[in-house]
């Protein structure tokens, strides 16, 4: 009885390997401290298995409760998040080494790196990391690459405006394998569609 229990929660356990995480969000509230995560798999009475996300600020007292369903919340598939204004750009964002990243407005795409892991960030950290590229995509221009410049630089200003909360946009993230997902204080900006559809669409 003992050993078949504990056989069954190593299998629970392996299921769900959570990643690493390997970036630290800011707190929405006080914008100086540090949010530390905390996750836990728990297995629901009827079966269900779910991650429970704790993110606490290591600064001030902000604390907030996530609840995600495993079994349906790291599909395959496409998000799309319609950011209407700034308070929107706290809304999370988990990306999986597979997950790529697109903001239509600014076109402007982040592709995960060949050592990339997994990324738990917001809307914020996005943009930022976006605008950060971008700069050093401006850097790297020779002189002569004029049309380069003016269209980076155009993009730069409209990541600057989207991320003062003067423009709305979409983040639309695509992983193909299911392990990228954006949670959503408001499930009306939110949209997902899974790959399956996706593939009888074309
Ligand atoms: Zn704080």
């Amino acid at each position: 009885m003992f050993e078949k229990d504990g056989e069954k929660d190593k299998n629970f356990k392996y299921k769900y390997e959570l990643p690493e995480i390997t970036e630290l969000i800011s707190c929405p509230s006080c914008k100086e401290g540090k949010v530390q995560l905390t996750r836990t798999v728990h297995k629901l009475p009827d079966g269900e298995d779910i991650l429970i996300l704790l993110m606490e600020c290591d600064n001030c007292s902000f604390q907030q409760n996530d609840v995600l369903t495993l079994d349906t919340s790291f599909k395959a598939g496409t998000w799309d998040l319609f950011v209407e204004n700034e308070e929107d750009l706290t809304q999370k964002i988990f990306r999986s080494p597979d997950g790529h990243i697109y903001l239509p407005e600014a076109n402007f795409e982040i592709e995960p790196g060949s050592n990339s892991g997994y990324l738990i960030t917001n809307v914020e950290g996005i943009i930022n990391r976006m605008i950060h590229w971008a700069n050093y995509m401006m850097d790297s221009y020779s002189s002569e690459e004029e049309n380069e410049k003016k269209i980076t630089s155009e993009t730069i200003a409209t990541l600057k405006n989207c991320l003062s909360g003067k423009q709305s946009f979409h983040i639309i993230m695509k992983d193909t394998t299911g392990g990228s997902y954006i949670s959503s204080s408001k499930k009306k900006i939110l949209n997902f569609v899974p790959l399956e559809i996706e593939k009888t669409d074309v």
